[in-house]
């Protein structure tokens, strides 16, 4: 996958890349990332990338033509394969859909994305309504600028990619990849400060191990996140084993 970013800071974005698994999958050649710098986008003097608001109040607001022009160029440097397959152009915004796993899914599917990210008041209107294809935002609240936002969206994307991850299996198990929050994990020791790692780990029993797990991802995300559990998809047994925890969750509180 080849990702370009385009930015006002580009030195952001050197130390989330060079560690770990980004690294690794870069070194690797399983994903490129192209930083690509806003400002080397305008034509006058001064390198202009931002202006008042038409209308006045607080605050700056990005010029589109260098954000037009940046990704125009990026866009006729590729090629995209057979197909002519969609070329996401996406800008980082508090008032785009809120990113989710399932978008992450959805976003790895592309050989080519484009990220925009904004500063100060954000972009000109031009931008949202003539240039991208999609806007996304990482959370109800607002960051100084898009550039931890795209790193939030390229890392869940990276890690999704093929060969990124040394065991694909586990992917499959992680909060919100089956609709579920994960189970608690442990490590060693088996005892620590007089805490001990439940019986059922230790016992090699497979079966039970997997049953545990699953009961107690339910339960973790029944008492988290329970608006998880409507979307997830649950087979009847699961469906079963909420009805008896929220029951007997309820009858705890009611001792209680
Ligand atoms: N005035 C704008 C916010 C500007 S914040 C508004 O109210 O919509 C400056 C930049 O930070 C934005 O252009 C965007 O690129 C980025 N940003 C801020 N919060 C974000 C969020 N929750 N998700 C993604 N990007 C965000």
């Amino acid at each position: 996958m080849h990702i370009y970013i385009l930015t006002l800071f580009p030195q952001m974005f050197q130390s989330p890349l060079s560690a770990g698994i980004f690294k690794r999958a870069i070194d690797q050649k399983l994903v490129s990332v192209n930083i690509h710098n806003i400002r080397d986008y305008t034509h006058d003097k001064h390198h202009t990338v931002d202006d008042y608001a038409y209308g006045g109040g607080a605050g700056m607001i990005l010029k589109p033509e260098p954000i037009f022009e940046a990704v125009e160029s990026i866009k006729s440097s590729i090629s995209l394969n057979q197909g002519g397959s969609m070329l996401p152009i996406i800008l980082l915004t508090p008032q785009g859909r809120l990113f989710s796993q399932q978008i992450a899914y959805e976003l790895s599917k592309y050989s080519h994305l484009i990220l925009i990210c904004g500063r100060y008041e954000g972009v000109d209107e031009r931008v949202h309504r003539h240039l991208v294809t999609d806007e996304i935002s990482i959370g109800d609240y607002v960051l100084s600028g898009g550039e931890l936002a795209a790193m939030v969206v390229v890392d869940a994307v990276a890690r999704l990619l093929p060969g990124v991850l040394g065991s694909e299996a586990s992917l499959l198990d992680n909060s919100h990849v089956s609709g579920l929050l994960e189970y608690p994990q442990y490590t060693r020791p088996a005892v620590y400060r007089g805490w001990s790692v439940p019986e059922v780990l230790l016992s090699g029993n497979h079966a039970q191990i997997a049953n545990w797990r699953r009961e107690q991802a339910i339960q973790r995300t029944l008492e988290r996140r329970p608006e998880l559990l409507d979307k997830a998809n649950l087979g009847l047994e699961e469906k079963r084993l909420v009805g008896r925890l929220k029951k007997s969750n309820l009858s705890r509180e009611f001792v209680e």
